[in-house]
């Protein structure tokens, strides 16, 4: 067996953390040479005894990295500063690189790195495709020992479920969505919630930003948008089905007339080491929870209500439009699920900052990946600007 070299990026997140895991449990396909953190030394010193790459990149400006840090693992080369990946990135030899940091549009340039140097590219950081997706498939299209697996759980399914298809069997995906914390709620009932009522996801335990996405339904949008750009296939033929239970994580309708399901326990160390092993499996199946009949008796199956959750529209809208507007998109959310984390906005205000910055800032095309961090950073000067006239307005 080949000896898999691995790069996490987003080590001390969620699914940094969980990826770790399913590596740890098979030595013998993989070694991590890489890890990057962006704030949490002491998590990633853990990470760095336990794994022992051969590099690390903090990215944070403020992190407070100890002076005894590179002297400690003699063995390790320490990046800094906010260019730490790239150039850790630059120097290190590997064979897949997970890319699984919060920050959506620090995920670009390295894909494309990981992508220009003929590796597997992991992808949990599904904005790297919903800002760049064009350029990221162009990518693709030119290095064709490169890969890109998803590990966005509907993803991951829909890409099984694709496995030995013939591409014109394909007629629609089915992106499933738990509906998160707020499901069944009215707008009226929606006004006052707080930060820790969005972070309560009865479903899946995730990085904060990913979690109110989940409530707001954005989360599902930003995934109509990786649909597209992973499977090549229109937006009209991507729908959108609310499953509370989080079972069946995608379904593929073929011309014949048959459908599929990916069906599974949540937990996102099986998309994640599928990811890493593909097109093998890794014995999972004792380290997972299996189902019963008991479970699959109770699934259910609703239409988004996108009346109260308008996020779902507004991402679908957007990538109808193309040009620049999925990444505008994307800024302005980013933006303002932070502003909400930080107290600064109610949780309904979310969906408004990212309307009113699409509507403030006209569309413009995107001919490279200058434009995509050019329209990414005006997008977010409108959002700020947008949250702050609402700040003073409370
Ligand atoms: P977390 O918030 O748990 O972890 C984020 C990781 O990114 C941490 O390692 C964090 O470092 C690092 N990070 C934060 N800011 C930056 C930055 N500016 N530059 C570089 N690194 C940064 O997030 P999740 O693991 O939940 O999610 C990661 C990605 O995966 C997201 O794009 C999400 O949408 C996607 N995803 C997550 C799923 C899940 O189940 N969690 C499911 C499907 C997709 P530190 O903690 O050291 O500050
Ligand atoms: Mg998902």
């Amino acid at each position: 067996m080949v000896l898999k070299r691995v790069v996490v990026l987003g080590s001390t997140g969620s699914i940094g953390t969980q990826a770790l895991e399913v590596i740890k449990q098979f030595p013998g396909r993989f070694t991590v040479v890489g890890l990057s953190a962006h704030s949490n030394i002491k998590l990633l010193e853990n990470q760095v005894e336990k794994f022992k790459p051969r590099a690390v990149a903090i990215t944070s400006t403020t992190a407070n990295v100890p002076n005894t840090f590179a002297h400690r693992y003699p063995f390790l080369k320490l990046y800094t500063g906010s260019d730490a990946i790239d150039r850790m990135l630059e120097d290190l030899d590997y064979d897949i690189l997970l890319v699984a940091i919060s920050n959506g549009i620090a995920g670009i340039k390295p894909t494309i790195t990981a992508i220009r140097k003929g590796s597997r590219v992991a992808l949990a950081t599904k904005e790297v495709l919903v800002c760049a997706g064009e350029f990221v498939r162009q990518e693709l299209d030119r290095n064709s020992e490169a890969e890109l697996i998803p590990v966005d759980s509907e993803h991951s399914a829909i890409w099984q479920l694709l496995e030995g298809e013939a591409r014109g069997n394909l007629l629609r995906i089915i992106l499933t969505a738990s509906g998160g914390p707020f499901l069944g709620r009215s707008k009226e009932e929606l006004k006052d919630v707080s930060v820790q009522d969005a972070l309560n996801h009865p479903r899946w335990n995730m990085g904060s930003k990913i979690s109110v996405d989940s409530a707001t339904l954005m989360n599902k949008g930003l995934e109509v948008i990786e649909a597209h750009y992973l499977f090549g296939i229109s937006p009209s033929n991507i729908d959108v089905w609310v499953h509370p239970e989080a079972i069946v994580h995608g379904l593929v309708v073929l011309k014949d007339g048959s459908m599929k399901a990916a069906i599974s326990t949540p937990d996102m160390r099986i998309p994640i080491a599928y990811a890493l092993s593909y097109p093998e499996r890794l014995p999972m199946a004792g380290i997972v929870r299996q189902l019963d009949a008991d479970v699959l008796s109770q699934l259910r199956f609703l239409p988004p209500d996108t009346e109260t959750f308008p996020a779902l529209k507004l991402a679908y809208g957007a990538l109808e439009e193309g040009l620049d507007r999925p990444c505008v998109l994307n800024a302005a959310n980013d933006e303002a699920v932070h502003a909400f984390l930080r107290g600064e906005i109610p949780f309904l205000t979310i969906t408004d900052v990212v309307q009113e910055t699409l509507e403030r800032l006209p569309a413009k095309p995107v001919r490279s990946i200058e434009d995509v961090f050019e329209r990414d950073r005006e997008a977010r000067q409108w959002a700020r600007k947008i949250i702050r006239s609402i700040g003073q307005r409370r």
